[in-house]
């Protein structure tokens, strides 16, 4: 029997997205124009197509254009580079994200300093890290996964101010934004990651887990505080022979043993990854806000 609450991100992504279009309308109403999301997508992986599906759906449906390039696998650096400084200088476009992973060919880190820092809608330009780090500093845009692990505890009113937190992973995109944000909010942080030693009595001290690893089933049961809330932004595929596909998708933690011992906690799918999504749209009317001057 489940004693821990499932936190319904699915649920809270929606209303985040009927949000946006009521603020969508407003500015088409006041401005005349709509905000604009690019998406650079390069080479053939199934998962990064299935994303970027997934953004252009979530973009339609609240009212921003979005604009897609898909270039080819064996593509330079170089015509990438090209796309990224059109958009730049294009005034209907707001955001641009480019779909990582990129080819081994490429040099990411060269790609994402090439997004202009006001369309830097995904929050990886260092500046944007930059800031996010410091004190009394505000970031233009805070990563998209991470500020919406933020935005289910805030909407769940979980208490984040004095509490212990634990984040299991330090990946630029999730784990280390995900712990500076939650240091901003008053936690008290730990990282855990592949070196730390004894990570199950670490976050076993833990109010609040975040996962971010990439191993289904890491985070068992007895790594989980009675009472705390846990926030699973792994996706994992295993083999499951009665899924049509072959496969389903599972979090880094151990569900079934750990929502019997939270007091909250997200499934996988319709927990992180939906937020993901909702807040790449709210980060993308963010920067048309501020290009318009609309507020
Ligand atoms: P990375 O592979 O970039 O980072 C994984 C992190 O986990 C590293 O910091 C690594 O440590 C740490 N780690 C690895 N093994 C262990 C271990 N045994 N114990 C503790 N820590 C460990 O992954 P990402 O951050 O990009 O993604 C993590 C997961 O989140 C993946 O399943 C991914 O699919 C999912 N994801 C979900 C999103 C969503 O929208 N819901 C968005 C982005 C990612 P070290 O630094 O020492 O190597």
């Amino acid at each position: 029997e489940a004693s821990g609450k499932v936190i319904d991100g699915k649920s809270v992504a929606k209303q985040i997205r009927e949000e946006i279009a009521t603020e969508i309308s407003r500015m088409k109403a006041s401005t005349g124009v709509v905000p604009g999301l690019a998406v650079i997508l390069v080479g053939d992986r199934k998962d990064s197509a299935t994303y970027v599906r997934n953004k252009k759906k979530a973009c339609e449906s609240v009212g921003i254009e979005s604009y897609e390039v898909h270039l080819a696998e064996d593509s330079s650096e170089k015509e990438v580079l090209q796309h990224i400084k059109g958009f730049n200088d294009d005034p209907s476009v707001n955001g641009i994200l480019v779909q990582l992973p990129l080819p081994s060919h490429m040099n990411e880190q060269n790609v994402l300093n090439a997004v202009c820092i006001d369309k830097d809608v995904d929050g990886f330009n260092p500046l944007n890290i930059g800031l996010l780090a410091m004190r009394d500093r505000e970031p233009l845009f805070v990563p998209c996964t991470p500020k919406g692990c933020i935005e289910l505890l805030h909407r769940y009113g979980v208490p984040i101010k004095g509490k212990r937190a634990v984040v299991i992973g330090r990946s630029n995109i999730v784990g280390m934004p995900a712990a500076l944000l939650l240091q901003r909010e008053d936690a008290t942080v730990s990282l855990v990651h592949s070196r730390t030693k004894n990570p199950e009595e670490i976050t076993r001290q833990a109010d609040i887990v975040i996962s971010a690893v990439g191993k289904p089933n890491m985070v068992r049961g007895s790594w989980i505080k009675p009472g705390a809330v846990v926030i699973d932004v792994g996706i994992n595929p295993v083999e499951d022979a009665k899924s049509p596909r072959g496969y389903r998708l599972v979090g880094d933690v151990c569900f079934e043993e750990a929502s019997k011992i939270a007091s909250a906690i997200t499934p996988v799918p319709g927990g992180v990854g939906p937020m993901t999504i909702a807040i790449l749209l709210s980060n993308t009317l963010v920067a048309a806000k501020r290009a318009h001057n609309f507020k």
